[in-house]
């Protein structure tokens, strides 16, 4: 756990289902119809009218992010993110898997939330490299906190112990003082 300006980091290994958090981040794909991986698991915990909300929002495109309500979650709100496909990391990938992080916290903020947590974004079915997306989840942390938020508590949840030893040596080079 790291703190920056009154706000508390954490990685955390677990199911990003079960957070109680105000919002909690879906790594979806820019229909926001449904997927497999985190996106699968949010909207079967969630249920049904969170797809039924998703098919009004007309998709999101990659890097953007768009907010509903979380229905059966225990989370308040989902944000919806698009990460990169990785292409071979020539194709504008690290900007705007940072932009994914950073436009979800943008959100937050102007919902005036506290509490947020986020997959592993594109780490998954997109194919980033778990190093290099974890650097760019926890600069983009670092950097959104430094414009001042009403975030106080920033978990990026883990689904196995590879990344999740990865993320964390990502936070802890960062925010260690
Ligand atoms: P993407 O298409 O953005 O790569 P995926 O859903 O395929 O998204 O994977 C993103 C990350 O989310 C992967 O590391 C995957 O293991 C993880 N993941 C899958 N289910 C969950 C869950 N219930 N909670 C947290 N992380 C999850």
């Amino acid at each position: 756990m790291y703190g920056q300006k009154k706000c508390k980091i954490d990685v955390i290994l677990g199911d990003i289902v079960e957070q109680e958090v105000d919002a909690i981040v879906n790594a979806a794909n820019s229909s926001l119809l449904g997927g497999g991986g985190v996106d699968g698991a949010i909207h079967r915990a969630a249920g049904p009218q969170l797809l039924e909300e998703c098919r009004t929002l007309d998709g999101c495109p990659t890097g953007e992010a768009r907010m509903t309500r979380a229905y059966r979650l225990p989370a308040k709100w989902v944000i919806h993110t698009v990460g990169p496909v990785w292409n071979g990391g020539s194709a504008g990938e690290d900007m705007l898997l940072e932009s994914a992080y950073m436009n979800s916290l943008r959100l937050a903020g102007e919902y005036g939330l506290r509490s947020i947590a986020f997959p592993g974004i594109s780490i998954g079915a997109y194919g980033f490299p778990v190093e290099r997306a974890s650097v760019i989840a926890a600069g983009a942390v670092s950097r959104f906190l430094e414009t001042g938020s009403t975030l106080t508590d920033i978990r990026l949840v883990c689904f196995n112990e590879i990344a999740y030893s990865t993320y964390s040596m990502a936070v802890d080079e960062l925010f260690r003082k």
